[in-house]
């Protein structure tokens, strides 16, 4: 059963074989796939080319995803390779098995130490993009990955730009995701420095995963946006001194004084020392 294409399965350019759907993106839908020649499963993105075409990013597209195979990085979903056909993008990437981290925070909050792991780890991942000029801009929940040992991997590092393009078209606006993780400045589109925007939404992923909901929250989108342009939030009583301090520091609403990636590792929320794995806490 390893070799040869199963029955009825969908072949992709005599390399790989398509199998389930992983997940629907909002301009891609993701399948589970097999490299015929080295037996590797993979997750398959499948972009439909059109999209990008209308839009003129074919070629910003290209280099994106050249500079995202140079990206590297344990807790990064890795970039295999890219091919194309005549009306499609594939892409394929490292396969993670484990779901997405908020699965875990949607049945309840985290204690600190467990918090502390995955929060380390998305620095680290975060950290070393920005060292290398390439940055997020669309950190969130479903973009939060853990393999099947817990692990945490970012997905879709360098390629948001690409998402942005697509949903410039207008067609795909009303599948944006939610803005709850967006930072003032970006909100108010008037340029913004990328590493300062994805520290920002990094705090907002650190208060879900302690608290077990959003910092601003309204059924209204205007008076959401006006809490996070004042950054009117409110630690709950079970954080901790320093989780506070922290907290407060990333979501600081000026770009200009929020904390950096460099005083966030040198927090001492951040540096506890902490069981190796999750399972240990
Ligand atoms: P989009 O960028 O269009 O939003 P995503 O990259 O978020 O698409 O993929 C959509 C869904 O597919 C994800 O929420 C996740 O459930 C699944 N998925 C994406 N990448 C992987 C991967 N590398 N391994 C396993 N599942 C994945
Ligand atoms: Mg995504």
């Amino acid at each position: 059963k390893e070799k040869g294409v199963s029955e009825g399965s969908t072949l992709l350019h005599g390399k790989y074989e398509l199998g389930r759907v992983l997940g629907h993106g909002t301009f891609a839908k993701v399948y589970h796939a097999r490299n015929l020649k080295t037996g590797q499963h993979v997750a398959m993105k499948v972009v439909g080319k059109e999209k990008v075409i209308k839009v003129g990013m074919m070629e910003q597209v290209k280099r994106e995803i050249s500079v995202m195979k140079m990206v590297k990085h344990s807790n990064i979903v890795e970039l295999h390779e890219v091919m194309a056909s005549k009306s499609k993008i594939y892409i394929a990437m490292e396969l993670v098995r484990g779901g997405e981290l908020f699965n875990k925070v949607s049945k309840g909050r985290l204690k600190e130490d467990v918090a502390r792991l995955y929060f380390q780890q998305l620095i680290s991942a975060v950290d070393f993009c920005h060292s290398r000029g390439v940055y997020h801009r669309d950190l969130k929940p479903e973009n939060l990955l853990l393999d099947e040992h817990g692990k945490l991997k970012v997905s879709d590092f360098g390629l948001t730009a690409f998402a942005d393009h697509l949903k410039e078209d207008g067609l795909l606006h009303t599948t944006c995701g939610t803005p709850a993780y967006v930072s003032p400045e970006v909100i108010a589109k008037k340029g913004y420095d990328g590493a300062k925007a994805d520290i920002w939404s990094c705090g907002v992923i650190l208060y879900v995963l302690l608290a077990g909901f959003l910092p601003f929250q309204d059924d209204n989108l205007v008076a959401m946006y006006k809490k996070i342009y004042r950054g009117d939030f409110k630690c709950p009583p079970w954080f901790s001194v320093e989780a506070r301090r922290l907290v407060t520091r990333l979501l600081d609403p000026n770009p200009n004084t929020r904390i950096s990636i460099s005083k966030v590792v040198e927090s001492s929320w951040f540096k506890k020392p902490v069981p190796r794995k999750v399972e240990d806490v």
